[in-house]
């Protein structure tokens, strides 16, 4: 698994950073700032959000079957969709049910 970086972040810090150093007694590092930008703005993007993390939970208001057979709908911990079955992920809204938090 690749790891990702918010390049906006990682570019406002860089910028940040380069203020403190705008001095003409440190060119080299200037230099050295510049390029780590330059680097920067040419990696690969992609779009990528967050991952939402959440877990099945018992929804006792949601119960179907007949006396003898009762099964309990699971709700979604992030968004409190009712769903009859324990899957990786929340259908409605992308949750990954590993229970972290
Ligand atoms: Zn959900």
């Amino acid at each position: 698994m690749k790891n990702l970086i918010d390049q906006d972040l990682f570019l406002a810090d860089l910028k940040e950073y380069r203020e403190t150093v705008d001095d003409d007694h440190r060119l080299a590092e200037l230099y050295t700032i510049d390029q780590a930008l330059n680097i920067a703005l040419d990696q690969p993007v992609v779009d990528a959000e967050p991952v939402r993390h959440g877990r099945w939970l018992k929804d006792p208001h949601s119960q179907v079957g007949f006396p003898e057979f009762v099964y309990m709908m699971r709700k979604c911990s992030e968004c409190g969709h009712s769903w009859g079955n324990v899957t990786p992920y929340c259908p409605w809204c992308g949750s990954k049910m590993d229970g972290k938090r």
